[in-house]
């Protein structure tokens, strides 16, 4: 049983999963650590090595995972993602609440190694509303985005094998929801009884 929680945030891309997360990670900065997956896609615009994703190729991917050094893995859009499992064990050891943003495949896959683990979706208020925004996004060609459209109606049609469902439509509302359900889970007996029985014993 892990002293952290874990909590798994998944979202058809376009939906605003970072942002919210980002925000989160802000506000409760001493008490969550944040994932940071590892990736064989090109590095976008704005984004930076270790900040966003750690980016390497697909021979050095593979090698990570021949040496399990990736707790869990997928495919989306061509390119390899995955977590790099040292950190998130070593930081639910501590106690902090790890958050991973990942795909469904790997929310799945997580659960079956962590099943107390905590699976948040997160939603658009629309399809049109998250087209628009991938399209606003202005950093990916016409085809990727059509893809990811196609990616994102499959990943909406999972949202049943999740434990919450957060709808994205005022990011501040998001924000204080997604800090609700960690919250929440951190009260939980399983969590805090350790905490009980220094009490007692201290008595
Ligand atoms: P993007 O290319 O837009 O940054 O990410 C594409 C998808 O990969 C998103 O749904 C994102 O959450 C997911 N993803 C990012 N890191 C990981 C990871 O480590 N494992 C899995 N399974 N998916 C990931």
């Amino acid at each position: 049983m892990n002293k952290g929680s874990l909590i798994v945030v998944s979202a058809p891309s376009g939906c605003g999963k970072d942002t919210i997360v980002k925000d989160v990670v802000e506000l409760m900065k001493d008490e969550i650590h944040l994932s940071v997956s590892m990736t064989t896609r090109e590095m976008r615009p704005g984004e930076a090595e270790g900040v966003n994703y750690f980016y390497v190729s697909v021979e050095e991917f593979k090698q990570k995972i021949e040496s399990g050094e990736i707790l869990e893995h997928a495919i989306y859009g061509g390119n390899y993602y995955g977590t790099p499992a040292g950190p998130v064990r070593e930081q639910l050891e501590s106690g902090k609440t790890v958050i991973l943003i990942i795909e469904v495949e790997g929310g799945g896959n997580i659960k079956k190694l962590f099943p107390e683990a905590v699976k948040v979706f997160v939603i658009p208020p629309s399809f049109e509303v998250l087209e628009e925004r991938l399209r606003g996004r202005g950093t990916d060609e016409e085809e990727t985005i059509r893809s990811r459209l196609e990616i994102a109606k499959q990943e909406l049609g999972r949202a049943g094998e999740y434990d919450y469902i957060i709808e994205n439509d005022v990011l501040e509302e998001a924000v204080e929801d997604l800090i609700s359900i960690i919250r929440a889970e951190r009260f939980k007996t399983k969590y805090m009884i350790n905490k009980v029985r220094e009490v007692i014993d201290n008595a």
